[in-house]
């Protein structure tokens, strides 16, 4: 593949699909997979990764808010998109897209009841979350007979399954917590099958729960950062492949003499001879003023090269002091052996912010197409 000469997000479609059919290996057949590709699909390229996704086969897919779920069905994007978070404002537009919501509170409920009648539906699909400790989105246990009252004999609004989010699925001292998720879910479908006399399909599953909790996969389960190709967890991060990686250009080389500074407000001050180079990303590319001030690295001709000083609006400087390396070679911000995981967590965060961070100003190569 061509050395980078800009910055570019490299999105690799092979390893995508080999995470796919890795999350699906671990999946009875029978069990609906949801792709998860809010966020412009974590960061990379949605209308690329929902294709991908489409292709392969996936029975749903999801995004956060309608305007994201308007732009998959302009690029033909076919298959049923869920919409986690919808706002009533959209509610009409969800309809003429066939997007189908999330409905999370009985205010919520109502105004879509509302759309749906106003835009002449029978039966359109929709998907009632339950709160079972998130505390985030969704109906109470209390609310069971206002859904039973407003949804029987409904003709406009089917509802086609019921879900819940866990709040700790990747996190081992929280199994207690996450096992009374799993509880309380079984006892909402049961009362659903009762009061609603329907059995809708259940999902409860991210990523880390469809790994960590087989038991609760039900009917579907719903995966982003695995997609992506982390697992929240060292050793499935291993049998995943990151689907992207972050690459760069050395544009300038300094060298700098003891005791100057380098960068706004001179953060680094030099105690010794430094040898730097400027690259052209910076916070408004998404590599946020937490990756400067020595939490992180770069990787240029195999060596790391800390990030110096504070992070600018469009570039950063990296300690190449003890590498050799010129104007113009290929520096990788993250990927390879310095995944994004791994350069998310020098400065303190997770994956899912590095990724979905990288600004639209960043040119995307799809590989492998
Ligand atoms: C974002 C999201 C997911 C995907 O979570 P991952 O940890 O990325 O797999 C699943 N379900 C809901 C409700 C979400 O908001």
């Amino acid at each position: 593949m061509a050395k980078a000469t800009e910055t570019v997000l490299e999105i690799d479609l092979r390893a995508l699909e080999h995470n796919y059919l890795y999350l699906k290996g671990r999946l009875p057949p029978e069990t609906q997979f949801l792709g998860v590709v809010k966020a412009f699909a974590y960061g990379s390229d949605s209308v690329t990764i929902a294709k991908k996704l489409e292709a392969l086969g996936t029975d749903y897919l999801a995004v956060a808010y309608v305007r994201e779920g308007v732009v998959l069905r302009d690029a033909g994007i076919r298959t049923p998109i869920l919409v986690l978070h919808p706002l009533p404002v959209s509610f009409d537009e969800m309809i003429e897209r066939c997007l189908e919501p999330s409905l999370y509170c009985p205010k919520i409920l109502k105004k879509f009841l509302e759309a749906a009648k106003s835009q002449a539906q029978t039966a359109y699909p929709v998907h009632l979350k339950f709160n079972t400790g998130l505390n985030r989105l969704g109906f109470a246990d209390k609310d069971m007979d206002y859904l039973a009252e407003q949804l029987n004999g409904r003709k406009e609004l089917k509802v086609a399954s019921i879900l819940s989010h866990l709040a700790a699925s990747e996190d081992f001292n929280e199994r207690a917590f996450t096992r009374n998720q799993i509880k309380a879910f079984e006892k909402i479908s049961l009362e659903i099958h009762k009061k609603l006399r329907a059995r809708p399909f259940r999902h409860l599953l991210n990523t880390s729960g469809i790994i960590n909790y087989p038991e609760a996969q039900y009917d579907m389960v719903r995966s982003g950062i695995g997609l992506y190709g982390f697992g929240n967890d060292a050793k499935i991060d291993k049998q995943l492949r990151p689907v992207v990686t972050l690459k760069t250009v050395i544009s300038q080389i300094h060298s700098i003499a003891p005791g100057e500074s380098i960068g706004y407000n001179r953060a680094f001050v030099t105690q010794s001879p430094r040898v730097t180079a400027t690259l052209p990303i910076g916070h408004a590319d998404g590599i946020g003023r937490q990756y400067g001030n020595g939490k992180t690295f770069v990787t240029i001709q195999g060596k790391k090269a800390t990030i110096i000083g504070n992070v600018c609006m469009d570039m950063i400087m990296v300690d190449i002091t003890d590498i050799d390396c010129q104007e113009g070679d290929e520096v990788i911000v993250f990927g390879g052996n310095h995944t994004a995981d791994g350069f998310a967590k020098n400065a303190s965060t997770i994956s899912y912010e590095l990724l979905t961070g990288i600004s639209q100003r960043v040119k995307r190569i799809i590989l492998n197409e």
